[in-house]
């Protein structure tokens, strides 16, 4: 078993003014926190975040890393560590990469499907704020990768499988290929087992055969460097398990018919050795044109840099090189985990400080580079993700917009659920339904057929696609209402006639009135009727010519007058829209005002202020409850009286005191007494109510005016 000295000695190799004490604090700690675990291979659980610890040294990683390697599920494990006990005794650099940590370890991997992957690895990089937490998490998947053999064998596909779909691909994606390759191996060992023993085999065979070839090659390639005075390193082994098996996969082949099995590799000094390297292979033997890469001049996304070329070398086989400087090496090698080596000696150069800051530098190309290009769609696009990423009780992440909402996640789900979604128990806990969905929630949506889309709802979802369900049903329940105080009103007219509204319905009159208006359906006759596009009495004269006549007297008995023009604006009745709305004239309501509603034969709607006398009076009209929609408001009549003395220009001062607050004057009067009073009245239009009171405010300060009411 490693002991923290190991660790310690590793540490010190590269980074001798390190602070050992926070490693032996963090050791202690751990050590005492998992003092009653054990391991599936029955050692004690310590040994796992030891060696977690040191493949993080290893990596030369930065002693925060090293620390957060051994606390990494303290946090997790131990019921007596709490974030302020790690703060308080390792501080805020520690303390977040271990809180990151157990975040991402709380994320149960479920689908294996392929987009769910990909949407899994953009989760993961949205909730880590510090790529440190990715790569302690992946040292500590290589770790479990390493044990798996301990564990039970549907544990083991399942994990190998979460690992060769999320792990080895942020591997890669971080450019850390010597993870990526054990991963992936490891991954392969477990998920086909024969297949993977049969490659192991014939790989070891193939390296036996291809021994004396290699050191030939390598001979060569010596000798030749000699020649050219350039110093290089140079080593030749076969590909990894998993690169060769997806190669035979992918093109439907043997093991025995992949050609480029062993690859080369030149380190040299500089960039210019590169391409004379090249030059130099390209001399020896023929190259096969269509496999040289140049990743030097274009590097991939992960900053791999590398001339790659595949020649026709001694006896006809294929031959694969790969020739890079030690420093380009070591990027492909340890890919963003280079940015927190610390170097031997310790002492900064201009080169070292430029390793140091890979990963600043790395953000700044992009930024200066016009081309978004690949890297942006990787690291950094994900790490300051535009996403959100949640579960679905059934385990399938869910990629939605910033700010997005239990609603849009049942919109995204199934429109149905969406319909009738009441809130949403997220982690386990209720919230409301403009509740602000984080990375990595678990998300349940909670639906009931009674409950409906409601068009306060359209405030706060973000994705468009609930922004329409809902608009739909909105619309759709406008319709449903509008046919209801269509059938009413009709029904009404039908029975003020004496006449029938169920025969006329069954004899198909009324169909027969629908098409007379070129409308589809009795229900877009009743919608016409409910809306104010048609009134009772055209239907019925329509369908009953006999009444045109006689009707006249009928209708005329109303009890009050109403404004012949519908002006719907202003006004909302639950869930309806689209029906007309007329506004009283006998009291002339404005926005503001306490009011009431009346279904009213044959004109829809009539608002009416809740003082009005016809109110007051009470009769056999519908009641209905209404709301003044201020964002909608329209322009409303309202008349008002104002005395005052009887002074020369007394009519413009107060014309020109009504304008300065934005109204319209579409009426108004003087009347002049023998005692030089005058009584004046304007019919005038505001917005609401808060409209009124300024301009009433605006006349008192006219000198000469004692009073301004507003009269019905
Ligand atoms: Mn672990």
């Amino acid at each position: 078993m490693i002991r923290a000295n190991d660790i310690i000695d590793k540490v010190a190799d590269y980074y001798p003014a390190a602070d050992f004490d926070i490693i032996r604090k963090a050791y202690a700690y751990s050590a005492y926190a998992h003092r009653n675990q054990v391991r599936l291979s029955g050692e004690p659980y310590m040994v796992h975040p030891i060696e977690v610890a040191n493949i993080l040294a290893e990596m030369k990683m930065d002693v925060a890393s090293i620390a957060a390697g051994l606390l990494h599920d303290t946090l997790e494990d131990d019921p007596m560590t709490s974030i302020e006990d790690l703060s308080l005794r390792f501080g805020d650099e520690i303390t977040s990469l271990v809180e990151g940590l157990t975040k991402i370890s709380k994320i149960k991997f479920k689908s294996s499907r392929e987009h769910q992957a990909e949407n899994f690895r953009k989760m993961i990089l949205a909730m880590v704020k510090d790529i440190r937490v990715l790569i302690i998490k992946l040292a500590d998947r290589v770790h479990n990768m390493r044990t798996l053999d301990f564990q039970r064998p549907d544990r083991q596909t399942a994990i190998a499988r979460e690992t060769l779909d999320i792990y080895a691909p942020l591997a890669n994606r971080l450019g850390i290929s010597w993870m990526k390759q054990e991963l992936e191996d490891n991954s392969l060992r477990y998920l086909e087992p024969a297949i993977f023993k049969e490659l192991e085999e014939k790989v070891a065979r193939k390296e036996l055969e291809s021994r004396e070839f290699i050191e030939r090659i390598i001979k060569i390639i010596h000798r030749n460097l000699d020649h050219y005075g350039i110093e290089g390193q140079v080593s030749g082994r076969l590909k990894h398990i998993y690169s060769i098996y997806r190669k035979m996969v992918r093109r439907n082949i043997a093991f025995e018919q992949i050609y480029d099995i062993i690859a080369f590799r030149i380190l040299v000094d500089s960039k210019a050795e590169c391409y004379n390297v090249l030059g130099m292979i390209h001399a020896l033997w023929h190259p096969v044109p269509s496999r040289f890469k140049d990743f030097i001049s274009m590097p991939k996304a992960n900053m791999y840099q590398s001339l790659h070329t595949t020649v026709i070398g001694p006896e006809g086989r294929h031959i694969e090189f790969q020739i890079r400087t030690h420093e380009m090496h070591q990027v492909a090698e340890m890919g963003i985990a280079a940015h927190w080596h610390y170097k031997e000696g310790y002492q900064l150069d201009d080169h070292d400080r430029k390793q140091m800051d890979w990963l600043r530098q790395m953000i700044e190309w992009q930024q200066e580079v016009s081309s978004p290009g690949e890297f942006l769609d990787t690291v950094k696009i994900d790490l300051f993700s535009e996403a959100v990423y949640v579960f679905t009780p059934a385990g399938e992440v869910k990629e939605l917009p910033n700010g997005s909402t239990p609603v849009d996640l049942a919109y995204a789900i199934h429109t149905s659920i969406g319909d009738h979604c009441t809130g949403a128990r997220v982690d386990g806990r209720l919230v409301p339904l403009r509740y602000q969905l984080k990375n990595g929630e678990m998300v349940e949506i909670l639906t009931s057929k009674r409950q409906h889309p409601n068009k306060d709802w359209l405030t706060f979802v973000k994705t468009s696609k609930a922004r329409t369900k809902i608009r739909q049903w909105v619309k759709r329940e406008e319709e449903r209402r509008s046919i209801e105080l269509g059938r009413e009103m009709f029904e009404k007219a039908f029975v003020r006639n004496k006449l029938s509204f169920n025969r006329a319905l069954k004899e198909g009159r009324l169909q027969e009135a629908a098409e007379a208006f070129s409308l589809k359906s009795v229900d877009a006759l009743l919608s016409a009727l409910g809306r104010g596009k048609l009134s009772p009495r055209q239907v019925l004269n329509r369908i009953f010519p006999e009444l045109k006549k006689g009707g006249r007297k009928k209708g005329k008995k109303s009890e009050e007058k109403v404004e012949k023009k519908p002006a719907r604006d202003g006004i909302s009745i639950k869930n309806i829209d689209d029906v007309l709305v007329r506004f009283a004239k006998c009291c002339n309501p404005l926005p503001g005002d306490d009011v009431v509603g009346f279904v009213t034969r044959g004109r829809g709607l009539t608002v009416h202020r809740r003082s009005c006398r016809h109110v007051q009076q009470g009769n056999s009209e519908r009641y209905v409850d209404v709301e003044w929609n201020l964002d909608r408001a329209g322009v409303h009549h309202v008349k008002i009286r104002v005395m005052c003395e009887d002074i020369k220009g007394m009519l413009v001062a107060l014309g020109t005191a009504i304008s300065s607050q934005d109204a319209n004057i579409t009426k108004g009067t003087l009347n002049t007494s023998i005692d030089r009073k005058a009584v004046c009245f304007f019919e005038i239009e505001v917005k609401d109510l808060e409209h009124l009171k300024k301009v009433k405010q605006a006349l008192r300060a006219v000198k000469g005016v004692y009073q301004v009411t507003r009269i019905s």
